[in-house]
Order: C-alpha cells, then structure tokens, then sequence
C-alpha cells in the first residue's frame, strides 16, 4: 500500500475542497471549454469527454442531452460503443446487424456533432478479463478525457454493467484522471436503485437528442422514447424544475481529481 506523507494528505484534503466548490455537471459545463496547454501555457487545447455505452444507442439515449450541450460549449466529445450491437436485430446475423447499427450510429454521431469509435466487445457475449480491461484503460490514456459519462453498475443488463465495470476500473488504474459521472438506462427497467447528485437541464436541445436517438432505426426508437426516455427526462426534468432534464451520479470521494487542476 502507498504510504501517505502529511504533505501529499493535504495535498488531496485540498483537491477534495476545490473539487467539492467546483464539480457538479452544470458548473462543469459552464466552465472555459480550452484547457491550458501544459507546455506554452496558452488554453488552446479543447475539453474532451468521453460517452462510453455497451450499445450503439447507448450514449445517445443516456446522455444525448448533455452530449449535445457540451458539443455547444465547445467541448470534444467522443462516444464510444463497446460493442456494435451484433445482438439486436432479430433475424439478422450477428454481422448483417453491426453493419446497420454501425450505419447508425453515424446517422446519430452526425446530429450531435460527436465523433465516434467502437471497442471489440460483442453484443450479448460482452466480457471482463485482463485484455478488456486493458482495452479500456488504452482508450483512456489514448483519448486523455477529463469527463466520462457511462452506465450505472446496477443494471439488469449484462453488458451495461460489464461496460460501468470496465470504465471504473480505468478510472482507477489511470489515476483517477478524469470525472466519472454514472448515467441511468430505462430506469425502473434496466438501472436499479439511481439516486442522482447531478441534474442537467436538456429542454433547449431535447428534440436534437430524441433526433439523434431516432436514427437508431433499427430499434423501435419511438415507442422505446415514448414509453421510457421521454417520461423519465420530465420525471428528472420535475426534480429538477425544468421540463427536460437527464440525471447523473457523479462517483467523488477521495481519490476525485479537481476539474481546475486538471490538465
Ligand atoms: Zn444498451
């Protein structure tokens, strides 16, 4: 076990403080969407976060908001699926239905302005082992994000908390490099027992986000925004008081690096 000098503990007494003042997912998106190049000094160099999700409409559906209003602020965004969806097209192979659903995921990428980039799970058949693990922890230190948005752990669906289990574990063994903040899934459906620390107002962008979802056709996209994305972002949106609204958990603790000291 690391052993803790009195320096380094009020060094980290100190980051808790400022990132206590500082990192609620509104002040985060109000904050300069530059960060200050290490080597001139200059804030030239854009935010960046990442959306992590098990399947193609993951990120949008979970947090397309406050995707979209990140894009706005200026931020890098990038989602990221684990896998291509192999497994939701019924009476498609698993390769006929990554084709489509990686066509897609384009479509959806394209109305918010995201870039994107898959991983090599499969659909259904998702993973953890050491090489996933490493996996993960190389899209991290590749990307360098200061923001990542993905799945609440506890989820009915394997493969969403296969993915949470994944990005907290590079969270971890990057460092604690980047926010990690938790999304819910069709809650009351897939994720169980979220009580959120954040709230994002989405009502100016939320019909961009319900368009970005929708390209997901190959989903039953309107009946699945009706019966549950809709309702569950005015159910937020109420807590909030605001008319659409997406929640987050935001993981913080002693290890949680500061927004403003990050590089
Ligand atoms: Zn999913």
């Amino acid at each position: 076990m690391k052993k803790v000098s009195r320096r380094n503990w009020l060094k980290t007494s100190a980051g808790v403080a400022a990132s206590a003042a500082a990192l609620s997912l509104p002040s985060i998106l109000n904050a300069s969407p530059l960060r200050e190049s290490s080597s001139s000094g200059k804030k030239s160099k854009k935010r960046k976060a990442l959306i992590i999700g098990a399947h193609p409409d993951d990120p949008e559906t979970i947090a397309g908001g406050t995707m979209i209003l990140l894009l706005k602020a200026g931020w890098d965004v990038v989602c990221v699926y684990l896998t291509r969806g192999e497994a939701g097209i019924k009476g498609k192979s698993g390769k006929e239905a990554a084709e489509i659903r990686e066509k897609e995921c384009k479509a959806a990428c394209k109305v918010t302005g995201a870039r994107y980039r898959f991983m090599s799970q499969v659909d259904g058949a998702t993973v953890i082992n050491k090489e996933k693990y490493d996996e993960m922890l190389s899209v991290i230190k590749e990307e360098k994000p200061e923001l990542v948005i993905t799945h609440w752990p506890i989820d009915t669906h394997r493969d969403h908390r296969v993915c949470s289990i994944l990005v907290y574990d590079a969270w971890r063994y990057s460092g604690y490099s980047f926010n990690l903040f938790y999304a819910e899934a069709m809650s009351g459906n897939q994720s169980m027992k979220f009580l959120p620390t954040d709230y994002v107002d989405i009502t100016s962008v939320a019909e961009k986000k319900h368009e970005a979802c929708l390209c997901h056709e190959s989903q039953d996209m309107p009946d699945l925004l009706k019966d549950w994305h809709i309702p569950m972002e005015k159910f937020r949106g109420m807590e909030y008081w605001c008319e659409y609204a997406e929640a987050f958990v935001h993981l913080t603790g002693h290890t949680a690096p500061s927004f403003v000291e990050m590089k």
